[in-house]
């Protein structure tokens, strides 16, 4: 379960981590560079939001403890990121290991969601695997229809695009996480095969945009 407390304060995360919590997710690059640092070393940090190129760099140098970005939808970010961690490798102190991905699939076919196209996400994973070597596609991720009765469609459509993700790139289905469910709906998210649930206001309340800066 990933926490997601973005636009939520520093003793919001502090005090789910004194209960055990680790994974904790944030949509806001700038918020997350704030509260990173001052949080654990080992909170395991998702991005979770939608990432332009040009912030990946404040990205992956702002959260070293950076633990997967959630949200790649195109090859363009892709090679960013890989182009970012790798100059960041370069520095001895720097994690040699690759960064996991997640890739977003827009699986209910809205104009307004980020996220490849189902029919896409299988080449985006082989595009990563033979273009990126500094990362590494650890799983895919979607947010579904807001209407939560056609979530079951969108989840069904996760599932198979990882089938396809997982032949492509020649690992077994259960190498890849599926990123779905939040508040709502995690519940069939989980019946459904999900590995990686998103759950923000049920943990830490409504949130309350108004206060952000
Ligand atoms: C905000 C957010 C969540 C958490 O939503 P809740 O309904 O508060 O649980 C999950 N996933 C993404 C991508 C989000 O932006």
């Amino acid at each position: 379960m990933v926490a997601v407390s973005k636009t939520k304060p520093l003793a919001a995360v502090l005090e789910a981590y004194a209960a055990g919590q680790r994974d904790f997710g944030e949509n806001y690059v700038q918020e997350l560079v704030d509260k990173a640092p001052q949080a654990p070393a080992d909170v395991r940090w998702h991005f979770i939001g939608h990432l332009q190129s040009n912030k990946a760099k404040m990205l992956l140098e702002g959260v070293p403890n950076l633990a997967v970005v959630e949200t790649v939808d195109s090859e363009k970010l892709a090679k960013k990121l890989d182009r970012v961690r790798a100059d960041i490798q370069n520095h001895a102190d720097a994690p040699a290991r690759p960064l996991d991905i997640f890739l977003q699939v827009n699986t209910s076919g809205e104009e307004s969601k980020s996220g490849v196209e189902p029919s896409e996400v299988a080449a985006l994973a082989a595009a990563v695997r033979d273009g990126c070597p500094h990362l590494r596609v650890a799983g895919l991720m979607t947010i579904g229809m807001p209407d939560y009765s056609s979530r079951p469609e969108n989840f069904e459509c996760l599932r198979a695009c990882r089938k396809e993700v997982a032949q492509t790139l020649g690992v077994p289905e259960d190498a890849l996480e599926l990123s779905m469910g939040m508040s709502g709906d995690f519940e069939a998210a989980i019946e459904m095969g999900s590995t990686n649930v998103r759950v923000g206001s049920t943990i830490f309340g409504a949130r309350d945009y108004g206060a952000k800066k």
